[in-house]
């Protein structure tokens, strides 16, 4: 008997659960739904899981079937035409998931299957002493390595791809700048070997260079579901024994970054509504500004301060920012144009390839100050010294600023002092920071009352 398997954010053949529970069962019929509701995302997102969606379907033999509609009428389609006994997927564990999972399941009459997640531990699973979720980061890290995860999952190797069922081509991706070229499974894992090969020794040091190629640029697969965290769980754990002490701090930096991940996506689990409102209510008083002129001088990188704009222009260009730099970006326009976070977040889902709304939403406001345990409302970054500190070659402000590329070295991160610096049209600065500081904190202490 068939079983159908719906693949969603999870497009890979490796560790793959509900894949396993499905072929253990029978023979695979491989699905995906292309969801109307999915073309909110933007072209960068957009044309990364085609990428992905194409490298399924060679993955299965070609036996993907594609089909274009709302998946409470498409699934049951499919389950009918193909006679399958049941529909596995990866568990969903976002508000707008689990609702369409509801809505398919309503309309099923076989099982709909749900085997893992798109996380290492279930969202949900990790819970304080009392049974409460948890709202701080560190404690939720230490149980979350405490409950541990399972070993990957391994595809019986008899097992067999059906395509008893049309369906319709996969459309072209939308033609894009953004790099996609790790977005499907095994380009992906290619990478992640050679990140973990050497790389990964320095990530403690490198992780905050953006000048430096010193992360591993697993964000969108991780997003797709092309890689499993799991699997690069388990490559960690196996590789440490064999590493210098300094090399397993960063092999653990590594695995606390991944809980972050999974720390966000369990407090959407639990507070669905923290996507979009603030997470700490005493803050949601903070008066903001409306987006204007100097909102959209933030997006197209045009602020007069160099680091903030190459973060943009980065963005723009890649569908990819470095983390170092998106939290700088946020808090320029938190704190110096003193932007409510949600219109920034919603620039950012619609420009990131790996846009996620766990990690995007309370990445922002984690920088914001309102969100989680938060770096606190005051604590505002200084543009020129986080260039200065963190992209101390100044390399970066020049690959994505041309008109500050005849500035060597630091020099780049104050044009203002530089007898040159403005003669290839970069823009002046929009604002004084100094000022601006004190605004946003003025702001906090009346907030606060
Ligand atoms: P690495 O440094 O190699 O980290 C490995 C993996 O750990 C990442 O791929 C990611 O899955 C996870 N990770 C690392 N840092 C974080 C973090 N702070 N929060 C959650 N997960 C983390 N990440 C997204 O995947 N999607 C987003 O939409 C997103 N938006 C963000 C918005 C803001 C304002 C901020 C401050 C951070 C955001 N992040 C987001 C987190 C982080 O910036 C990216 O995960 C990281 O830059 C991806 O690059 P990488 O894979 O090379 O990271």
């Amino acid at each position: 008997p068939a079983q159908l398997v719906w693949f969603r954010r999870d497009l890979r053949v490796r560790d793959h659960p509900a894949l396993v529970a499905a072929a253990e069962a029978g023979e695979v019929l491989p699905a995906f739904v292309l969801d109307p509701a999915l073309e909110r995302a933007g072209d960068a997102r957009t044309a990364a899981m085609l990428t992905a969606l194409e490298a399924l379907h060679r993955a299965t033999d070609g036996a993907l079937v594609v089909r274009r509609g709302k998946p409470e009428e498409v699934i049951p389609a499919l389950v009918a035409e193909a006679g399958a006994e049941a529909v596995h997927v990866s568990g969903e564990t976002t508000p707008f998931g689990r609702a369409r999972d509801r809505r398919v399941e309503r309309s099923l009459d076989v099982p709909l299957v749900a085997t893992g997640t798109p996380y290492a531990v279930s969202p949900g699973r990790v819970r304080k002493g009392d049974g409460g979720p948890f709202r701080v980061f560190t404690p939720f890290s230490r149980a979350w390595l405490e409950h541990g995860w399972r070993a990957p999952a391994e595809l019986p190797s008899q097992h067999r791809w059906v395509r008893r069922v049309e369906g319709e081509a996969i459309p072209d991706a939308p033609e894009v700048e953004a790099n996609l070229a790790w977005s499907a499974e095994e380009p992906a894992l290619e990478r992640w070997h050679e990140f973990l090969d050497g790389p990964i020794d320095d990530y403690d040091a490198s992780r905050d260079r953006p000048d430096l190629d010193g992360t591993s640029r697993m964000s969108i697969a991780l997003k797709l579901g092309a890689v499993h965290p799991r699997t690069l769980l388990a490559d960690l754990d196996r590789v440490a024994p064999k590493r210098s002490k300094a090399a397993q701090r960063s092999l653990k930096r590594y695995q606390t970054e991944l809980a972050w991940r999974e720390f966000y996506a369990d407090v959407v689990f639990h507070h669905p509504r923290s996507a979009w409102h603030d997470f700490t209510d005493a803050l949601a008083r903070i008066p903001y500004d409306e987006p204007g002129a100097s909102f959209v001088a933030w997006q197209e990188g045009r602020t007069g301060f160099p680091m903030v704009d190459a973060g943009m222009r980065q963005l723009r260009a890649e569908g990819w920012m470095h983390n170092r730099v998106r939290m700088l970006a946020a808090s320029f326009l938190t704190k110096d144009l003193h932007v409510w976070w949600g219109h920034g977040a919603q620039h950012f889902l619609d420009r990131l390839a790996d846009g996620d709304i766990a990690s995007n939403n309370h990445g922002w406001q984690w920088t914001a100050g309102t969100g989680t345990d938060a770096s606190p409302y005051f604590r505002v970054f200084n543009p020129v010294l986080q260039g200065q500190r963190f992209d101390p070659t100044g390399d970066y402000v020049r690959r994505w600023v041309p008109e500050l590329r005849h500035l060597e070295g630091k020099r780049v991160h104050e044009p203002w002092k530089a007898d040159d610096g403005y003669a290839h049209d970069y823009p002046e600065r929009i604002l004084d920071h100094a000022a601006e500081r004190q605004e946003a904190l003025d702001r906090y202490e009346a907030a606060k009352g």
